[in-house]
């Protein structure tokens, strides 16, 4: 395996160099060569952890290395970066016997005792529970059921990293968000809308609130959202504004004892079910201060179902629309509008304390959720995968299996090398939550585990052939669930260009 790492540590120099030499001025000047480049970091990282993390099984460390490699050493070349690739030593093209090897050794390995009966918990609940609603949700464009809720309620879904005193499970250790990440692979792998992105909202709001809450709003929401008793919702993007979320512009204006919420947000997923909305509005009005005007304000409201809702609330009014999705449905995404809803300034988060630090809560609060989406995009990619290749084991084409081909064979080991790399990356990472250096790893990792899903659940979808294609055949869900992956939790270009080609232009760093 040394041999392994020493042309990913090469790779990885070159890709550092090329930072060096871009600067910061160069990632806004030459965007597209910066965003290319940062792909290739990504998956040089993603190859070090699948190499280094332990458990991993050799043949599929072996065999995704190899084609991560040579991938990014092609990119390289293609960008003029790379001339002569003899001095790279890269990694020998797989074998098809090394591809077969990948292909039958086991994708997860055992984090301990107590974290593989978790897997084993959300697993069953996930086939039992989630699955039997997840094809008719999707295509009648239902609500979550509340006995999937209720259920995960019943198991701690909600509150896996929120901290014992406050109702949930979290001891505080790294074992947290290895519970949460286990627990969403296997309900991401039964339903990404009805199943692992139900927690990725509490995640959100009590890392924020655990960040710069008072105790007051903590002891409030935090059990009652570690227990499933209510539901939230996170309110930030607006129709004129989504990546730059600095220059938001709803507006909560502190009023003596109230703040009144004036504006429209867009695309707040679980609006309607959720009983607490997280808003980010500008409650300092002087422009100049950008992302330091912004406060997080706790709404309360009432459980609504369907796809839309009116309320008079805090003697205004807020009205809910769902916005019709290509997939993700379940939750539904509201475009809201508040027109003078009245909220104490008591809701303020971080109280007086609070106002002008709402832009670092929430970033706070997204870091865990890059990391959780890439548990959403593993447990995707694991289902298209285990749909692929039993499909490919029965489907006859020229009076062959389609597994007896090896292009078959090739294209179900990448995806099981990614799914392992995806899962190594995301496993190392769970220890640096809440760092600088943890900050850039969740944003690697998200970036490339979200691509990286839209090719295996494509390459899933065409093994199927047509039948890929029908709506009856749950890989059809997969390949549109894995299309959001990249827009949602910071955009692909956003994180490439912002938090990494940034991190790896100013802090040059070893691979992953
Ligand atoms: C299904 C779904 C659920 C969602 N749920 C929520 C939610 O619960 N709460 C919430 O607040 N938001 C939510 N969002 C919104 C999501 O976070 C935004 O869509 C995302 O941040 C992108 O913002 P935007 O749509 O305004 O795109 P824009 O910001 O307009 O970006 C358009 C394109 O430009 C790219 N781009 C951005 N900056 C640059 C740059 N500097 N250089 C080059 N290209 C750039 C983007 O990556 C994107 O490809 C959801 C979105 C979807 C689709």
């Amino acid at each position: 395996m040394q041999d392994l790492l020493e042309s990913v540590d090469a790779l990885w120099r070159r890709v550092s160099h090329t930072f060096e030499e871009l600067g910061l001025d160069g990632i806004d000047s030459d965007q597209e060569l910066a965003w290319r480049v940062s792909h290739v970091a990504s998956a040089l990282s993603a190859a070090r952890a699948v190499l280094t993390e332990p458990g991993v099984a050799e043949p599929l460390a072996r065999f995704a290395v190899a084609s991560l490699a040579r991938e990014a050493a092609s990119e390289l070349v293609a960008l003029g970066l790379i001339d002569d690739l003899a001095t790279i030593n890269l990694p020998a093209r797989p074998t098809l016997e090394l591809a077969h090897a990948a292909l039958e050794a086991p994708r997860s390995w055992s984090l301990g005792a107590e974290l593989d009966l978790a897997r084993e918990t959300f697993a069953r609940f996930a086939t039992e529970v989630v699955e039997p609603y997840a094809s008719r949700v999707h295509r009648s464009n239902l609500d979550v059921p509340e006995p999937v809720i209720e259920g995960l309620a019943a198991l701690g879904g909600f509150g896996l990293t929120i901290p014992e005193r406050y109702g949930g499970s979290g001891t505080g250790e790294s074992t947290d968000v290895l519970a949460m990440l286990v627990a969403t692979e296997e309900l991401s792998r039964a339903s990404l809308g009805i199943g692992g992105s139900l927690i990725t909202r509490p995640e959100i709001i009590a890392r924020a609130l655990l960040a710069g809450g008072t105790e007051e709003q903590r002891a409030t929401y935090l059990p009652a959202l570690a227990s499933g008793e209510i539901m939230g919702a996170v309110a930030v993007t607006e129709p004129d504004y989504g990546s730059d979320v600095a220059s938001i512009a709803t507006r909560g204006v502190v009023d003596g004892d109230s703040i009144l919420l004036r504006g429209v947000k867009t695309w707040c997923t679980f609006a309607g079910r959720a009983e607490l909305l997280a808003v980010l509005v500008r409650t300092e009005p002087d422009p100049a201060l950008r992302h330091r005007g912004l406060s997080l304000v706790l709404v309360d409201k009432p459980r609504c179902s369907g796809h839309s809702f009116e309320l008079d609330l805090g003697g205004g009014r807020l009205v809910g629309r769902a916005i019709d999705t290509l997939g993700y449905r379940g939750m539904h995404s509201f475009e809201l509008s508040f027109d003078d809803v009245r909220v104490e300034r008591s809701k303020l988060v971080g109280g007086d304390a609070g106002r002008g630090r709402g832009f670092y809560l929430q970033m706070s609060g997204f870091e865990n959720g890059r990391l959780q989406t890439v548990a959403r995009a593993i447990g995707l990619m694991e289902a298209a995968l285990d749909a692929a290749h039993g499909y490919a084991a029965h489907r006859r084409v020229f009076g062959h299996r389609l597994l007896d081909y090896s292009l078959s064979v090739y294209k179900l080991a990448r995806m099981a090398g990614v799914v392992a790399a995806a899962r190594a990356l995301a496993y190392r990472n769970a220890a640096d939550v809440g760092t600088r250096g943890g900050s850039l790893a969740a944003s690697m990792a998200k970036a490339w585990a979200c691509r990286q899903a839209e090719w295996v659940t494509r390459e899933a979808m065409q093994l199927h052939g047509g039948m890929g294609y029908a709506e009856e055949y749950p890989v059809s869900r997969d390949f549109v669930h894995a299309r959001v992956l990249s827009i949602f939790e910071g955009s692909d270009e956003t994180l490439s260009l912002r938090v990494v080609a940034r991190a790896l232009a100013t802090q040059p760093r070893v691979a992953g």
